[in-house]
C-alpha cells in the first residue's frame, strides 16, 4: 500500500473456525535526523545496558519480543485453542492505511493484544512500581478555523480584520474548559495512582475517582499537565497564520485547533462546541481528516486482567496492574472502532524518564528482553 505494507502470520489453533486472537505491532518508525543524534539512529548500538536507535522502543522491542515468543512456542509445538494471528503494520506513525486494511482483514478477531502500548514503570533504583494496561485512547481531532476577507490597503482599515477576528475566536476556544469525564479505566487508574501520589494532587485523584461530580477535584488534577488529559477533553490552538504582506489588510487567517477527545464523545459534539465558542459565522470550522478514527474504550475484560496480573505477579511480585487511558494514539483505534476489544500489554519495563520514543537517542534496556519474552509466553498461553 503506497510505500509500505503489512505482514501477517497465522499460528493455527485446534479450533480453526473459532475467532482468532490478533497480536499487533508496527514495523515503521518516526523520522530521525542523524545530525541531531549522538549515535546513528538507524544502527542498533548497544551501550551501557541499552539498545539505542530510532524505533528501538517504539516498536521494535515489542515486535521482536512477540516474534521471538511465537518462534519459541512453535519450536515447543504449543497449540493454542484458536488461531493466533501476528499482524505487523507499516504506517502506524503516519496514515495508518495498513492498519485500516489489517483491521478490515481481521474484523472477526475476538481480541487484540497490542505490543505497542502498555508497559511496566521502574523506579530510579530499577525496581518495578506499576504495570499500565492500555485499554483506551483519547480520540484525536484537528479542526481548521479559517476566515477570509477582501483585504485591501493597510492605510484604509475598515471595521473588520481577519487576523483580529480569528485571534479573538481562538482566545475564546483556548479559555474554555470541557466538563470533567471518567470511565472505568480512568477511575481505576486515578484511584491506583492516588495511592503513590502525596499531597493535594493525590487527594484530588482519590476524591474524583470516588465522585465523578467533584469538579473541584477534577480542576486540581487538570492543573497538572501530566494528568490533565485523564479527566477531560482538551482543545488547544496549535498553529496560526494569516496575512500576506506587512502593508496589506489580511485576506485570510487560519488556525489549527487540536483536540484530544475523551473516548465516547463524538467528534460532532466537539465540533458543535467549537462553533459555539467561535461565535462568528464568518469563521469556518472544519475537521481536518488525517486518517484517525473515533473509537471508544475497551471494556476491561476480566480474562485479560487476570492474565496480565498473573504475568506481572511472576515478573514483579506485588506490583499493581493499573488500567490506562493513553493520551496518544496507536493501531488499536482501528480495531476498537470495529468493536474488537484491544489491549496494550507490551512487555517492556523501564524508567518513565528514559522513554524517548519519537525523540532523540531513543533507547530500550537490554535487560527487559528476556523477561519480556517470558511475559508474552505467559500471556499467549493464558489467552490463546
Ligand atoms: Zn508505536
Amino acid at each position: 500500500m503506497g510505500e509500505t505494507g503489512y505482514l501477517t502470520a497465522r499460528y493455527p489453533g485446534r479450533e480453526r473456525n473459532a475467532k482468532p486472537m490478533v497480536v499487533l505491532g508496527h514495523m515503521d518508525v518516526v523520522q530521525a535526523d542523524p545530525k541531531d543524534w549522538t549515535r546513528d539512529p538507524f544502527t542498533p548500538v548497544v551501550e551501557g545496558g541499552y539498545v539505542f536507535g530510532r524505533g528501538s522502543l517504539d516498536n521494535k522491542a515489542g515486535v521482536s519480543m512477540v516474534v521471538a515468543t511465537l518462534m519459541k512456542l512453535k519450536r515447543e509445538k504449543w497449540v493454542p485453542r484458536h488461531d493466533v494471528v501476528l499482524v505487523l503494520t507499516g504506517d502506524e506513525e503516519t496514515r495508518m492505511a495498513t492498519t485500516r486494511a489489517a483491521a478490515e482483514a481481521f474484523k472477526n478477531a475476538a481480541l487484540v493484544l497490542n505490543a505497542d502500548a502498555g508497559g511496566g514503570a521502574l523506579a530510579d533504583d530499577g525496581k518495578p512500581i506499576a504495570y499500565g494496561l492500555q485499554a483506551a485512547e483519547k480520540v484525536y481531532g484537528d479542526w481548521h478555523l479559517t476566515i477570509t476577507d477582501p483585504g485591501g490597503h493597510s492605510s484604509r482599515p475598515g471595521p473588520r480584520n481577519a487576523i483580529a477576528s480569528l485571534a479573538a475566536a481562538i482566545v475564546r476556544v483556548a479559555a474554555y474548559r470541557f466538563p470533567p469525564e471518567q470511565n472505568e479505566i480512568t477511575r481505576a487508574s486515578l484511584a491506583g495512582t492516588a495511592v503513590g501520589t502525596p499531597g493535594p494532587l493525590g487527594a484530588a485523584m482519590k476524591a474524583f475517582a470516588a465522585n465523578p461530580n467533584d469538579t473541584a477535584a477534577a480542576d486540581v488534577i487538570s492543573a497538572d499537565p501530566r494528568y490533565v488529559g485523564q479527566v477531560r477533553t482538551t482543545c488547544v490552538p496549535t498553529m496560526f497564520n494569516g496575512g500576506h504582506a506587512p502593508n496589506a489588510l489580511p485576506q485570510r487567517a487560519m488556525a489549527n485547533v487540536n483536540c484530544r477527545i475523551f473516548p465516547g464523545t463524538p467528534r460532532a459534539t466537539i465540533e458543535k462546541k467549537l462553533v459555539e465558542l467561535v461565535a462568528d459565522p464568518t469563521i469556518t470550522v472544519a475537521l481536518f481528516d488525517n486518517g484517525t478514527i473515533e473509537a471508544g474504550a475497551s471494556p476491561l475484560d476480566p480474562k485479560v486482567m487476570a492474565a496480565v496480573k498473573a504475568v506481572t505477579a511472576s515478573r514483579a511480585p506485588g506490583v499493581p496492574v493499573l488500567p490506562l487511558q493513553e493520551a496518544g494514539a496507536t493501531d488499536s483505534m482501528h480495531f476498537r472502532a470495529r468493536g474488537i476489544p484491544s489491549f496494550g500489554v507490551g512487555g517492556v519495563f523501564m524508567k518513565p524518564g528514559e522513554i524517548f520514543a519519537h525523540g532523540l537517542n531513543e533507547r530500550v534496556p537490554v535487560a527487559t528482553f528476556d523477561p519480556g519474552i517470558a511475559w508474552w509466553e505467559g500471556l499467549l498461553k493464558a489467552l490463546g
